[in-house]
């Protein structure tokens, strides 16, 4: 038995986490330029925002301290 893909001098390929096609070195690890735009758009669309903090909304001074 031979172990797959072990005497590659490359980084290992692996799937495009958008369309599940094998990454390229140059978009790596993306398939191409087209899916890492469209994991970026997912990242703006998806709610991958920064929490905030709700300023209007604090209330630890009010917190009676027993
Ligand atoms: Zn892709």
């Amino acid at each position: 038995m031979t172990k797959p893909d072990d005497d590659k001098p490359q980084r290992r390929m692996r799937a495009c986490p958008i369309c599940s096609k094998l990454s390229t070195q140059e978009d790596y690890p993306f398939c191409s330029d087209r899916c890492a735009k469209v994991d970026l758009n997912r990242w703006f669309s998806e709610g991958y925002t920064i929490p905030v903090a709700e300023t209007d909304d604090i209330d630890e001074n009010n917190i009676p301290d027993e």
